[in-house]
């Protein structure tokens, strides 16, 4: 129950959805966690609330991740508040569905800079503050950990989402890229990659019985994820005992990755 014990955690996104279980499992094992909203601040105090009433310490803070003075003055809030940052959870994200030749410029743009450059410019400003403070021995054997939240659409191409397909594929090599400059500082760098997880940004894959038949065709194991099932991932992650775990991308999907449709045919 104490994986993270007074390690201050930032999981961007987390109103709603992955991002509030992520918030909430970090503060089950004793982290303090900053909780991220865009604009939903209702739901951002009702994950805080719950967070204090199970023991737990948690703030919100209001920022657009794809806006570099919003960012920069989120984490300006943290240091204030906390005095440092030991975990970022890159989780912010959100999808612009159309047709290859129907979507618009804004719909790219706007998947991009959210879904990848908001992963960078948060990951920016906590590694910057992971160099400047290095090892804390009492807290953790790494100066920091950044956990991006990708998808299982990082590999899996994706028809109608070639805007968010690109941006989960951009984050993989980001990731990668920074585990492989930043491991010689001691800084973790990973993500999870989650497959269908019941929540408001797939609604319409699972809210009738129908859709959710379908989907079902895609996940071998046979049951939709649901949020904490990241969580717990995102918990160990984050951990001491994932330490030599560095520029891997962790599949949390019930097995979509594996071409069900081989499984009776091919
Ligand atoms: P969600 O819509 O509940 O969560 C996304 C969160 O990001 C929301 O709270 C939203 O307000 C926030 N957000 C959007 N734009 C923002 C911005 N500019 N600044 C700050 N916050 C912003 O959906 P979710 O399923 O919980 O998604 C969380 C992450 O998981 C996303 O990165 C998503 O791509 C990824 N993911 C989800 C699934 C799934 O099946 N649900 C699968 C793979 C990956």
């Amino acid at each position: 129950m104490n994986r993270l014990q007074d390690r201050v955690a930032l999981v961007t996104g987390s109103s709603s959805g992955i991002g509030s279980a992520v918030a909430k499992c970090m503060a089950a094992e004793g982290a303090k966690v900053i909780v991220n909203y865009a604009s939903s601040a209702k739901g951002a105090e009702e994950v805080v609330a719950e967070i204090k009433e199970n023991g737990g310490e948690a703030i919100a803070i209001q920022a657009d991740v794809s806006q570099e003075d919003q960012v920069k003055r989120m984490f300006g809030a943290i240091f204030d508040t906390y005095g440092t940052i030991d975990v970022l959870v890159n989780n912010a994200g959100l999808q612009k569905d159309a047709a290859f030749v129907d979507m618009t410029l804004d719909d790219w743009n706007k998947v991009i800079s959210v879904n990848l450059t908001g992963q960078f410019l948060c990951a920016k400003e906590a590694v910057k503050e992971f160099m400047r403070r290095g090892v804390v021995p009492e807290r953790s054997s790494s100066a920091g950990s950044v956990i991006c939240m990708s998808s299982v659409h990082e590999v899996i191409p994706w028809a109608g989402h070639c805007n968010y397909a690109a941006s989960k594929g951009g984050v993989m090599l980001l990731m990668k890229s920074m585990a492989q400059e930043l491991a010689p500082h001691k800084i973790r760098v990973n993500s999870i990659a989650p497959g269908a997880i019941q929540t408001p940004i797939n609604r319409s894959a699972w809210e009738t019985p129908e859709a959710k038949a379908e989907l079902l065709k895609l996940i071998p194991y046979n049951r939709v994820g649901i949020p904490e099932d990241i969580g717990k991932a995102a918990v160990w992650l984050a951990s001491d005992e994932s330490e030599y775990i560095q520029g891997t991308t962790i599949f949390v999907d019930g097995g979509m990755t594996l071409y069900p449709g081989f499984a009776t045919g091919g």
